[in-house]
């Protein structure tokens, strides 16, 4: 009876002991350097870690949940917070190549240590500025095991229900032209309720932005993914959760594991939320790349600037000699640095002709850019060149053979999804290209994730509705207004984007009196370069247009710097209408850009943007079609400007 008694007593005991572990409800804490945002992190009854985040208190993220499973355990429940750490983290760099030549960083970084029910520590990192919070998981090394492959991740986040949405569904894997997609070239919803459902049923691609009520914003992307992971996107709407998705395994013509695996110790990518009582901060963000380091050092010093590509306008039938001396002519006309000869150039103009036109490029201080299509094993790409991009044997003789000629850089094009194997493709293209002082430019990819900080020779990408869609159908001209000042919100606010536009055709054909009708004014056409962010920008323009454009275009063009010190935005909406500056050196440009059919009023504080009793010129479309150029003259520089229906005014000192 006594014996019997005492292992009851041991019994309940031991009970007492795992459910107190069991329920534990630990939590960590972290805030932004200001205290205005707070980050919770917790572990439920079942072990789920979730987080949540408020901004001056009030909920923008609530209990959405975190962890992963893998092939060396399960992340995802059961999970115990053994311990936290935060410390404040400062620095400072010089960034070429993005919105702001400076990057500075100041946040509070908390590792939350955790660890599963088999005892396998598993770390949580954050990171929160005084606008942004980021994340990302650490996996020490725990015994033996070297490495891990991710089976699913439970990232998620869970938005108040009154938010709505801007995103861009994710498109099929295989469909589209020659079977090329994914490519990030879907169409965003504006304005849209928190529960709409993806137009393809594959959920939402980076970034992806949302309206919170009471006036908040937040923009969800991801940054730091290299070689060792995969590209994500996010899920449709599952009971008030958007979740980190892996890639399709029908990408990349089915090829290769949609499961990412790394070495251990290793970390995912960071996930980040940029987020405010306005769009102010996210559009001026940096934590893309203030979170990422250069994955290698350069030796070559690259130049940035601009080029014409005759492609845009004059399509497949320009890759000839001929006409691509006329393109030339165009870009030292202009004074450009560079030409892009496009598709077709291997069959059309031939690798002996090449090495002449580079030459005669040359001749008129203008330097080359060579098209190729990342492969011919994923899609039914046969425009050429093909299959010298995918494999480093013929890659590195073929850049080999582009050093050689002087060529100073390539775009690639029509690249197979974002699985890890694809992601690893663009870091040998990019390492590669460098050991040959080549610049990349992708198309037909994917959006970049750091990239800029990360790979010194990446230039820019793609992976937008670009200006390329004006040629193909007129409804994407009808759409012009609204693109153009919904990307500088989404799209462009993560990364370079290489949207190819600026045309001063009003029809869309080589002959300016047939094709599409373009919808929006010379000055709307001016102020996308100030607004698209790209540090080479090849625009849309064609040789006629040396003749029967505005000279006040030329000459803008001309002058329109392409790398930024400074990016503010002033006012603006998502798809209606954007006021942003960007500052070169001590000039300042400034679009108000109205991407409505509707004329739109705007008040503008210019001696906060130009300093007091700056000499400032402005650009706007004349009547008559033209563009006139005049002295602004502010009452206490508070500047009131009508702009009409897909119109713009830019200023400038
Ligand atoms: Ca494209």
């Amino acid at each position: 009876m006594r014996y019997i008694y005492s292992r009851a007593i041991i019994a309940i005991c031991l009970l007492a002991l795992v459910s107190a572990q069991t329920w534990a409800q630990k939590s960590a804490e972290v805030a932004s350097p200001d205290g205005n945002i707070k980050v919770t992190v917790k572990t439920d009854e079942k072990g789920f870690v979730t987080y949540g985040v408020k901004v001056e208190g009030a909920d923008f993220l609530i209990d959405s949940p975190l962890g992963l499973t893998a092939n060396n355990g399960d992340f995802r429940s059961n999970m115990t917070i053994t311990s936290s750490e935060t410390k404040a983290v400062k620095k400072e760099f010089k960034q070429t190549r993005i919105k702001h030549s400076e990057v500075k960083y100041d946040a509070n970084e908390m590792i939350v240590h955790t660890e599963n029910a088999e005892k396998v520590p598993f770390d949580i990192q954050f990171a929160v500025t005084n606008t942004d919070v980021a994340f990302r998981y650490i996996m020490p090394k725990s015994g033996e095991t070297g490495s891990t492959r991710i089976f699913h991740e439970a990232t998620g986040f869970r938005f108040p229900k009154e938010t709505t949405t801007f995103l861009c569904p994710q498109s099929d894997p295989m469909v589209g032209w020659k079977r090329t997609k994914p490519s990030y070239e879907e169409e965003y919803v504006a304005d849209a309720p928190l529960n709409a459902h993806s137009k393809f049923n594959h959920g939402f691609t980076f970034p992806c932005l949302f309206h919170l009520p009471n006036d908040g914003w937040a923009l969800v992307s991801e940054t730091g993914v290299d070689s060792k992971y995969c590209a994500s996107h996010l899920s449709n709407n599952i009971n008030g959760v958007f979740m980190v998705e892996f890639p399709m395994p029908g990408e990349n013509n089915g090829n290769g594991t949609v499961e990412p695996a790394f070495a251990l110790p290793g970390a995912t990518p960071w996930r980040t939320i940029s987020l405010g009582k306005s769009l102010k901060p996210i559009v001026e963000s940096t934590i893309t790349w203030a979170l990422v380091d250069p994955v290698y050092e350069t030796e070559n010093e690259y130049k940035m600037g601009k080029g014409t590509w005759s492609w845009i306008l004059w399509q497949d039938e320009s890759i000839n000699y001929d006409d691509q001396v006329k393109y030339i002519d165009l870009a030292a006309a202009m004074k450009f640095q560079y030409v892009l000869v496009d598709n077709w150039w291997d069959t059309n103009i031939g690798r002996d002709k090449i090495a002449e036109l580079v030459k005669y490029a040359q001749s008129k201080g203008v330097d080359v850019f060579l098209w190729y299509s990342s492969s011919g094993y994923w899609n039914d790409i046969v425009q050429g060149p093909i299959n010298c991009m995918d494999r480093a044997i013929v890659r590195k003789k073929e850049m080999k053979w582009m050093k050689s000629l002087g060529v100073k850089g390539i775009k690639v094009d029509f690249f197979g999804g974002d699985k890890q194997e694809t992601i690893r493709l663009y870091e040998d293209i990019l390492s590669d290209a460098d050991d040959n002082g080549l610049m990349v430019i992708f198309h037909g990819c994917t959006i970049p994730r750091g990239w800029e900080r990360m790979y010194p020779n990446y230039v820019g990408s793609e992976a937008v509705l670009a200006s390329e869609n004006m040629i193909f159908g007129q409804n994407n001209c009808d759409q012009e207004g609204f693109r153009t000042t919904l990307y500088p919100f989404v799209r462009n606010v993560i990364g370079s984007m290489e949207y190819g536009g600026c045309f001063l055709n009003k029809r869309m054909h080589k002959s300016n009196n047939s094709g599409n009708y373009r919808k929006t004014s010379d000055v709307f056409q001016l102020s996308s370069c100030i607004l698209f962010q790209n540090a080479i920008q090849n625009f849309a323009i064609a040789p006629n247009n040396l003749e029967d454009a505005p000279k006040e275009c030329l000459e803008f063009l001309t002058n329109v710097p392409t790398e930024w010190d400074e990016t503010r935005l002033i006012e603006g909406y998502p798809g209606k209408y954007i006021v942003m500056a960007r500052r070169h050196g001590d000039k300042w440009y400034v679009a108000v850009t109205n991407g409505e059919m509707t004329d739109r009023e705007v008040s503008i504080n210019i001696d906060e943007i130009f300093g007091k009793d700056a000499k400032v010129e402005m650009l706007s479309d004349a009547k008559d079609g033209g563009v006139l150029k005049s002295q602004v003259k502010a009452k206490k520089g508070l500047l009131k400007l009508k702009v009409g229906g897909e119109k713009a005014i830019v200023l400038m000192n």
